[in-house]
């Protein structure tokens, strides 16, 4: 053990260059004045370019937490690994949490650009603060240089292997641990790379619990591995670097992904050698799917669903995809959704107590029809810039026909919307097209060519004779309920039935019914056989569009 001058030598002696003090970072980030109970949240995603739903997911746990709690939320980018980081991730990230309405009060917003007065928010910044608490925990006997090369941790490995020990750097096993002064001297004199480990305590028969705030008291063995702090490029580990960032940063909670569960005991560890306050913890299990009977998590590599970027091709507003991980977070939204059908979601508070320990499962259907009755609800002016700004970007064809007639186009979107019942056949943005193609001749006429989608039933002959019957006393300037009393009259003309009723008592006096009729001039206007009210549709389309289409056919 050194003493308290020779820790002071030794941190002189490794940080040379270190002249600031962690007084000097307390005072430039004083404890941030918010009101009782605000919590302090963060997302610290590393640059790698791609957003998992799971970290969408963690990133609205925690933005949640500190916006219903009137405190903040923070964008930290975590890019100590060089070689996880791909060029343009960050702004990646940053657009991607934007478009489903994330929004950070604090932090990085994009390559080269920060806002908020507890930056830098980028770990490759901070490198200099780091190497400060770095040589104050050698000042405290908390940490030490480790010399050993990859060959001499294998080393210690087989050797731990052979005796059947626990794999690690610690105990008689962390060789520079006790290193006096002129040991390490000597090291440094030869050029001897280092990496900076912690002194953990041995007792490796010490439980520590942890009070997780979604998993509850977890209990697990106190750490007593000397873990690194700090590499041999001189940067930091997440473990080091989370620590001083949290502190500095006044982080409150830390809401994170499991994965990082087993090193929480290190964490609290450093928190208590700094004699930091320590955070709350909450460790969010991975999003699950289900798979035949199985439960796995969500994959990268396996469901195009897990990356957030696929709801944007989709076309999935991002109201719809945050309406659904609410519901993924707590499921007595559903409820609360039942009972306030027009509150915005974020009236809805959230409680990590209530979230799934073993993994929320991911249902892209679910959200499907959650998106379907947003998008029910949204007026035809949002359905229709919404579906604009999709196309522009994914339907060139889309949006040149969208953008044409905006009457037009808006008059599409305003049929069976607004009303008590409205229909739900947009999901997403990528359903706009075959929902509104018949309304357009470049594309009805394309489709028609591969074939129109008359009732099998009924023979080509008839149809042609109903359509052309039609078109005779068609009148364009009907109201509704006229237009339908005169399909109807037709209907007895031609030797339909006028109700469904009549033909059922009595199918053999008829040629069919009024709903085949129907049918068929729906078929002839929109090569559909079931779509939204008919009459509408033929009044968006105008007069002469209706005729054409008839004569097409005939
Ligand atoms: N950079 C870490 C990760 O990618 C962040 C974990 C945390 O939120 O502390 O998982």
């Amino acid at each position: 053990m050194h003493n308290l001058t020779e820790n002071r030598e030794l941190a002189d002696l490794l940080f040379p260059d270190v002249s600031k003090t962690p007084e000097y970072y307390e005072l430039l980030y004083p404890k941030r004045k918010l009101p009782e109970g605000a919590k302090v949240t963060r997302f610290a995603p590393s640059p790698t370019g791609y957003v998992h739903m799971g970290s969408l997911y963690a990133s609205l746990v925690s933005e949640r937490l500190a916006h219903q709690s009137n405190g903040l939320f923070f964008l930290r980018v975590e890019d100590t690994d060089r070689r996880r980081e791909v060029e343009g991730g960050v702004t990646n990230i940053v657009r991607s949490l934007f478009r489903f309405g994330i929004n950070f009060d604090e932090g990085v917003t994009d390559v080269g650009s920060e806002k908020g007065s507890y930056g830098p928010y980028k770990q490759s910044e901070r490198t200099e603060i780091y190497k400060v608490f770095a040589k104050h925990l050698v000042e405290k006997g908390f940490a030490y240089p480790c010399f050993c090369s990859e060959e001499d941790l294998n080393k210690i490995r087989a050797l731990q292997e052979e005796r059947k020990l626990n794999i690690g750097y610690y105990g008689e096993y962390a060789v520079h641990r006790n290193f006096t002064i002129e040991q390490v001297k000597e090291e440094l004199s030869r050029r001897k790379p280092f990496v900076l480990r912690v002194k953990a305590p041995q007792n490796p028969d010490r439980r520590f619990i942890l009070k997780d705030l979604i998993k509850g008291d977890v209990e697990m063995p106190e750490n007593d591995q000397d873990m690194v702090l700090l590499k041999s490029d001189g940067l930091p580990t997440y473990h080091f670097a989370h620590v001083v960032d949290d502190h500095l940063m006044r982080t409150t909670h830390v809401t994170r992904g499991d994965e990082w569960l087993p090193s929480a005991p290190l964490h609290v560890q450093l928190f208590e050698m700094f004699e930091w306050e320590k955070p709350y913890f909450a460790h969010i299990s991975p999003v699950m799917k289900l798979e035949g009977n199985s439960k796995r998590k969500l994959s990268k590599r396996k469901d195009p669903e897990a990356d957030v970027s696929f709801y944007h091709e989709q076309g999935f507003p991002g109201i719809s995809v945050i309406e659904y991980l609410v519901n993924l977070i707590n499921s007595n939204f559903e409820e609360w959704r039942r009972d306030n059908p027009k509150e915005p979601n974020t009236n809805f508070k959230i409680e990590l107590g209530k979230m799934s320990v073993s993994g929320a499962m991911f249902d892209i259907v679910k959200l499907t029809d959650i998106s379907r009755d947003i998008i029910a609800l949204m007026s035809e002016e949002e359905v229709y810039n919404m579906s604009l700004k999709w196309a522009e970007e994914y339907d060139p064809e889309l949006w040149a026909l969208l953008l044409r007639d905006e009457k037009y186009a808006r008059s599409i979107f305003r049929i069976d919307r607004g009303g008590e019942k409205p229909r739900k056949d947009i999901s997403k943005w990528l359903d706009v097209k075959p929902y509104v193609f018949y309304f357009f001749d470049e594309l009805f006429d394309k489709d028609v060519k591969k074939g129109y989608n008359f009732q099998e039933t009924i023979c080509r002959e008839e149809v042609r004779r109903v359509l052309a019957e039609y078109a005779r006393v068609y009148n364009h300037n009907d109201d509704k309920d006229m237009w339908f009393n005169r399909v109807k009259e037709f209907c007895e003309a031609i030797g339909y039935s006028k109700n469904i009723k009549d033909f059922k008592k009595n199918p053999e006096a008829y040629k069919g019914h009024v709903g085949d009729v129907t049918g068929i001039i729906r078929v002839a206007m929109t090569n559909r056989r079931n779509t939204p009210d008919l009459y509408e549709i033929m009044q968006v389309i105008g007069e002469r569009k209706v005729i054409e289409r008839l004569h097409n056919m005939i």
